[in-house]
C-alpha cells in the first residue's frame, strides 16, 4: 500500500509582483485504493492544490510538505513525480500541436516506466484501453488536444490513466462542458483503475454531479485555502442540497 501525505501545505502565487498566499495550511492523507473528493466554491484554491502537487512553477510552496511513501515530492521535478507514480490531469490541458495521441502516449509511458514499452504488448494495451473507453481507433492519430471536445479531453485523460498505471491520480474537474456520457467515461475509468491497480484518487470538483458516478469515501470541503470540514459521502449530499453558503458565511 502507498500513501500520499500532504502536511500543513502553504502555497503562494505572485501576480503583478504581488505575492498572495492561496493555500494556508492544508493537511490531507490519501492511501491506495481510496477516493477523496475535494469540493469547494470557486476561487477557494482547489486547482492551486492540484498544480502544487503537479509541481507547476507558478505555484510557490512556502511551507509544509508533500510526501509519497515518505519520499519528498516537493524535491522532485515534474517528470520525477510522474515516475514516482503521480498522475495529474489538469483542468485546462494544453495543446501539443503536431504530436499524435499515439506518440504522446508512448512517450509518456516510456518516461514513466524508464524504458519503452514492448511494441506488440503496447499496441494491444492501447487498443484494449481505447475499446474500454469506446473510442474510435482514429482518435490515436489526432493531434493531442487539437480541437478536442470536452468529452474527448476526458477520454484522453482517462486513456492515459489506464495506460500509465499510476499509484495516485489527481483529477481536477470543472465538470462544465461534460455531458453525462463523459462523466460516465471518467467514473468508469477511475473505478476500473481502482479495481485493477488499487489507484488512490483525489477528485477535485465544484459540483456534486460527478459524485453520483464516482463515490468518494472521504469528502473535504475547501474554503479560502484550507479544509473547512471533512466527512463521508453524506457531506457531498449535504452540499448538493445546501450549497456552500454555510461555509462562506462561517466566521463572519
Ligand atoms: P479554484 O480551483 O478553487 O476555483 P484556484 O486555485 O484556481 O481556485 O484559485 C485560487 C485563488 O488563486 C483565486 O483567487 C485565483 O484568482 C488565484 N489564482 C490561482 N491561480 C492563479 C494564477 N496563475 N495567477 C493569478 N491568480 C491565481
Ligand atoms: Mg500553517
Ligand atoms: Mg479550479
Amino acid at each position: 500500500m502507498s500513501t500520499l501525505e500532504i502536511r500543513d501545505l502553504h502555497v503562494s502565487i505572485t501576480a503583478d509582483d504581488v505575492e498572495k498566499e492561496i493555500l494556508r495550511g492544508v493537511d490531507l492523507t490519501i492511501n491506495s485504493g481510496e477516493t477523496h473528493a475535494i469540493m469547494g466554491p470557486n476561487g477557494s484554491g482547489k486547482s492551486t492544490l492540484a498544480y502544487s502537487i503537479a509541481g507547476h512553477p507558478k505555484y510557490t510552496v512556502t511551507g509544509g510538505s508533500i510526501t509519497l511513501d515518505g519520499e519528498d515530492v516537493l524535491a522532485m521535478g515534474v517528470d520525477e513525480r510522474a515516475r514516482a507514480g503521480l498522475f495529474l490531469a489538469m483542468q485546462y490541458p494544453v495543446e501539443v500541436p503536431g504530436i499524435t495521441v499515439s506518440n504522446f502516449l508512448r512517450t509518456a509511458k516510456t518516461a514513466v516506466d524508464g524504458e519503452a514499452p514492448k511494441l506488440r504488448t503496447w499496441v494491444k494495451d492501447v487498443k484494449e484501453a481505447m475499446g474500454n473507453l469506446r473510442m474510435d481507433p482514429a482518435f490515436a492519430e489526432r493531434g493531442v488536444n487539437e480541437g478536442f471536445s470536452g468529452g474527448e479531453k476526458k477520454r484522453h485523460e482517462i486513456l492515459q490513466l489506464e495506460l500509465l498505471k499510476p499509484r495516485f491520480a489527481v483529477l481536477d474537474e470543472t465538470d462544465s462542458g461534460l455531458d453525462v456520457d463523459a462523466l460516465r467515461v471518467v467514473s468508469e475509468g477511475v473505478n476500473r483503475a481502482q479495481e485493477n491497480t488499487d489507484l488512490g484518487v483525489l477528485l477535485i470538483t465544484h459540483y456534486t454531479r460527478i459524485l453520483r458516478y464516482i463515490k468518494p469515501e472521504f469528502v473535504h470541503v475547501f474554503v479560502d485555502g484550507v479544509i473547512a470540514e471533512e466527512g463521508g459521502p453524506e457531506l457531498a449530499e449535504r452540499l448538493e442540497n445546501e450549497g456552500y453558503d454555510r461555509f462562506l458565511t462561517a466566521g463572519v
